[in-house]
């Protein structure tokens, strides 16, 4: 099979941006909502059963039609993104989305006023939309008066969005300056960071130093702003919500219980001597004594192999085939329907992802494809997610998609299937080290660092509470990064702001854990599949084709994992003990 490097095509969509088609789209959705704002009357806690389930259809085939659309429109987007047109028809479609969403709500609003019983007798009549209906009615005991709801709605634009807005507003102005090649440049932050993966320490170094040289200045300020989010987030979950403590409240939202987050967090803390066993050896191949926290993304003797789009292609299929001839079918449905865009074009949109578009269509995949190592594992990652989707299709438009603590299930474990094909079939010494460095320090990245992020959130709540100042946070956090690292890592002072340089802890409270959950539950699976072979697979499928069909905690027990229990995130680790192991037995080069 040969696959060309090309753009997508929407037209299983519509036929084009100026077609009569996706301009009867936009008039049919008015009608539909129309018709159903007219079924308002109906809704009351004595419904029938199957005047219920028509409104809720009704609702179905709005949201259906609403995702057609807008994903059109996003997609053609991300294709060109300085394309004046597809920004105005971006503009059009968010306006017009955010009106019906505004003439639907009611149907929400009055859903978490029904009465238990009659919310019962109306679920288990309601098949694939009972765990949809039932999670909205989990927010019931934390949801205030309706005044009180629009009260708090309305000083919160003001209030800590507006707050969240300034944070953002003063550190994307930032510009950092670093000397390369001899030239002084001003690069943004992301710009900067690439260059704490260069192979010359110094220029490593003086990025960290620069990143955090601009953060610090403006600390005290960027910290008070932290401090206003924390005590806003108490006042408002804790105090008027009822939730048992901050963290609760994020928990409630991914409906993961908070004694199984607790678990999780207190695994990853006992096994941070595993990642500084990890960061000994790096230290050993970077010939140092002891490796700097600069150091920790440094490249140990970077392989310069390449793929080629078609070979990428055909090994990330051949790879899904091995370990199931399904998922390489459906993998190779992206292709075939022409619904990947894999080209590198300017003003395309960067990074990758992967865009369901409703349960009975094959989803549509980004990639910017150069080649390397790295790209080849992002097809593996996004066609794994294309993969998950494809699997729940069974499932109607609110339930297909599964919930964020398992949104990253197929992909990351697509990633590992790669690379288990790829250590297979590669006889290069160098590109294997590679292979196995890079996937332990990416697996540090998204587990362990993300995982002591959310350990200082919750300390941080916890003294911000109590009253501490910036400088006492900072304290805090560089207590943290030596329980997190030992004296296997070198930490210099400056790394004490990088908490006011983390966005998601301003800006979306506890949400970090998410990463470390889904990583691990990966890799805790990938050794079930390890130890049993094929008889994991058809119990790995279901997990997958259950979507959001189900609390992830349910989906997990029905696949015979406790996440309340330590020895299943345990299991994660010691797949990563495994990897470390290799690198241990390859004979150090200098
Ligand atoms: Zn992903």
């Amino acid at each position: 099979m040969s696959y060309q490097q090309k753009r997508w095509s929407l037209t299983d969509l519509y036929p084009g941006t100026k077609s009569p088609e996706l301009a009867s789209a936009f008039e049919d959705l008015s009608t539909l909502v129309t018709a159903f704002e007219a079924r308002r009357p109906e809704c009351n806690s004595e419904i029938r059963a199957e005047a219920f389930m028509s409104i809720v259809k009704d609702l179905d085939g709005i949201t259906v039609l609403v995702e057609k659309i807008y994903s059109f429109c996003g997609l053609y987007f991300s294709e060109d993104t300085q394309n004046q047109e597809a920004q105005n028809l971006m503009a059009k479609v968010e306006q017009f989305m955010a009106e019906i969403g505004n003439r639907t709500l009611f149907f929400e609003l009055w859903w978490k006023q029904v009465d238990n019983e009659n919310a019962e007798r109306l679920i288990a009549q309601s098949g694939d939309y009972a765990y949809w209906l039932q999670a909205m009615r989990l927010f019931i005991p934390h949801t205030l008066t309706e005044p009180e709801e629009k009260i708090i709605n309305l000083k919160n634009v003001t209030g800590v969005s507006a707050l969240q807005m300034v944070y953002s507003s003063i550190t994307n102005r930032y510009v950092f300056k670093l000397t390369v090649d001899g030239e002084e440049k001003e690069l943004t932050r992301g710009e900067l960071m690439t260059h704490v993966r260069e192979s010359d320490p110094e220029v490593r170094a003086k990025a960290y130093q620069e990143l955090y040289r601009v953060y610090a200045a403006d600390a005290s300020i960027l910290g008070q702003i932290y401090q206003s989010t924390v005590r806003d987030w108490k006042n408002e979950q804790v105090g008027l919500r009822n939730h048992k403590s901050p963290i609760a409240a994020r928990n409630l939202i991914n409906d993961i219980p908070d004694q199984a987050v607790d678990t999780l967090l207190d695994v990853c803390q006992k096994n941070a001597p595993l990642f500084q066993r990890f960061f000994k050896l790096k230290a050993k191949w970077l010939g140092v004594e002891c490796l700097r926290r600069y150091d920790i993304y440094a490249p140990v003797v970077e392989s310069d192999k390449r793929y080629p789009f078609d070979s990428a292609g055909d090994m990330v299929l051949d790879a899904f085939k091995q370990f199931e001839p399904r998922f390489s079918k459906l993998a190779k449905r992206v292709f075939e329907s022409d619904h990947l865009d894999s080209e590198v074009r300017k003003g395309k949109r960067g990074g990758a992802f992967c865009w369901p578009t409703g349960p009975d269509m094959t989803p549509w995949v980004l990639l910017n494809y150069q080649g390397k190592a790295d790209d080849v594992s992002t097809m593996a990652h996004e066609l794994g997610h294309a993969i998950h989707s494809m699997l729940s299709e069974e499932h109607n438009i609110f339930t297909y998609h599964s919930n964020l603590p398992l949104a990253e299930t197929a992909s990351t474990f697509g990633e590992m299937v790669l690379v288990d094909y790829l250590l297979q079939h590669e006889e290069d010494e160098t590109v294997r080290r590679d292979i196995l460095f890079t996937q332990v320090g990416d697996a540090y990245a998204t587990i362990l660092r993300q995982a002591y992020f959310a350990l200082f959130e919750r300390e941080a709540h916890d003294l911000i509470n109590k009253g501490a100042s910036v400088d006492e946070l900072s304290q805090a956090y560089m207590q943290n990064l030596k329980d997190q690292f030992g004296d296997a890592v070198d930490v210099s002072d400056e790394f004490k702001w990088e908490w006011v340089s983390i966005p998601h802890i301003f800006e979306v409270p506890f949400y970090v854990y998410a990463y470390t959950f889904g990583q691990l539950l990966v890799l805790s699976l990938y050794r079930q599949y390890k130890e049993e072979g094929q008889d994991f697979i058809p119990r790995y499928t279901k997990i997958l084709s259950t979507g959001g069909s189900k609390a992830p905690v349910k989906v997990l027990s029905e696949a015979g994992i406790d996440i309340y229990d330590p020895a299943f995130w345990q299991g994660g680790f010691d797949v990563l003990k495994g990897l470390i192991e290799q690198l241990e037995e390859i004979p150090v080069e200098k």
